[in-house]
């Protein structure tokens, strides 16, 4: 079944033949303005209402809502047509109102501290599923306006490459959204980096680093062996050249493993040679990598060993621990196929 998400203006104006012209517009400023469901768009007849409804079934049935931090944070685990779940994380702060979305069910590149990469692949996702989540999102944000978007949910979002592009110029030509408000976050797949570059679109690039010497990138993220730090660095300064925007570095600090001096020694000449943004969160334990996620204190303090070397550094609070909110855990929970073990609380 098609999304109404993946049509575009013309191919509505040939499904409404025969209505009233202005017809068109109302659908479309109901789905993409007011992110309203079809059943949901009440400017147009309840008979044409229904015809649609049928024709577009929702991709996204909930299969669980869970609240966290006072209700400013909500996770929902969607079941799609196929039976199989992705995860859709909405965050509510002062200034803006993001939504994490999924690009795949499951994740193919099994990074050792990922609950989503532990869990293994299932299948990519269509933009429509991608979008529906946004606009799910949205209607729950209201009457806040959701102002960003982030592809930082379940799944490899170069890895189903035509859809995140598609997925991010819709949301640029029909929502409005661009750079600052729109990220995709990579675990460092070069060529598609280097290719995305060339598109020109509006939107800001996240690498998921998490290690700078290529042993220990290697252990956490396997497809380093094919695309080790050096390949990296050059897709970068690509990315760069290409789109003239900067570049957001993720770390996810581990205790013992990438947040110790020798760490700091490695990522400050890399980071700084980019002059990437480095932002730092504690990892989140997951049931296959039972290492733990730095304390606190080694969080800050290799927060000030970065500013001191002259790298730009956030330290990015853990939104929605208590919910499993870290990439494909709550998931893993509802299929029950494995429970989280407790975060412990420093
Ligand atoms: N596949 C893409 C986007 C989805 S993962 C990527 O890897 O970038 C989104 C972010 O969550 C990545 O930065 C990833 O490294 C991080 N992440 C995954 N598991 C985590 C965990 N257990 N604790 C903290 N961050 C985690
Ligand atoms: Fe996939 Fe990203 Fe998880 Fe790695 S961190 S397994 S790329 S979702």
């Amino acid at each position: 079944m098609p999304s109404a998400y993946e049509y575009t203006k013309e191919e509505f104006a040939e499904l409404l033949v025969g209505e009233p012209r202005y017809r068109v517009e109302q659908v479309w400023h109901g789905l993409w303005t007011e992110g309203q469901a079809i059943d949901g768009i009440t400017t147009i007849p309840k008979a044409l209402r229904a015809r649609l409804a049928e024709q577009f079934p929702p991709s996204l049935e909930v299969a669980s809502d869970v609240q966290s931090d006072h209700g400013a944070t909500r996770k929902w685990v969607f079941r799609l047509a196929d039976g199989s779940t992705i995860e859709t994380v909405l965050m509510s702060y002062e200034d803006r109102v993001t939504v994490c979305v999924s690009s795949q069910a499951g994740c193919a590149m099994g990074c050792t501290f990922c609950a989503t990469g532990q869990a293994g692949f299932t299948r990519n996702l269509t933009s429509g599923e991608v979008l529906e989540q946004v606009m799910f999102a949205a209607r729950a944000a209201a009457p806040r306006r959701l102002s960003n978007v982030v592809f930082m949910g379940m799944g490899e979002p170069l890895a189903n490459y035509l859809v995140t592009i598609n997925s991010v110029k819709r949301l640029h030509e029909y929502r409005g959204l661009s750079a600052r408000h729109l990220t995709v976050s990579t675990v460092g797949v070069a060529p598609a980096i280097e290719r995305m570059a060339r598109e020109g679109l509006p939107l800001t690039l996240a690498v998921s680093l998490h290690a700078a010497n290529n042993d220990t990138r290697s252990e956490l993220v396997p497809l380093n062996r094919r695309y080790p730090l050096e390949r990296l660095h050059e897709a970068c300064v690509n990315w760069m050249a290409a789109t003239g925007r900067r570049l957001s570095f993720e770390w996810a600090l581990i205790e013992g493993v990438n947040d110790t001096e020798q760490a700091l020694d490695e990522l400050a000449p890399y980071a700084f040679s980019l002059r990437a943004h480095v932002n730092l969160i504690p990892l989140n334990p997951t049931p296959g990598y039972l290492v733990r996620g730095s304390s606190t204190q080694r969080v800050h303090e290799f927060r000030d060993g970065l500013i001191a070397r002259g790298v730009n550094v956030t330290v990015r609070n853990t939104r929605g621990r208590s919910i499993d909110a870290a990439c494909g855990q709550l998931a893993n929970v509802t299929n029950g196929r494995r429970r989280p073990i407790p975060v412990r609380s420093s």
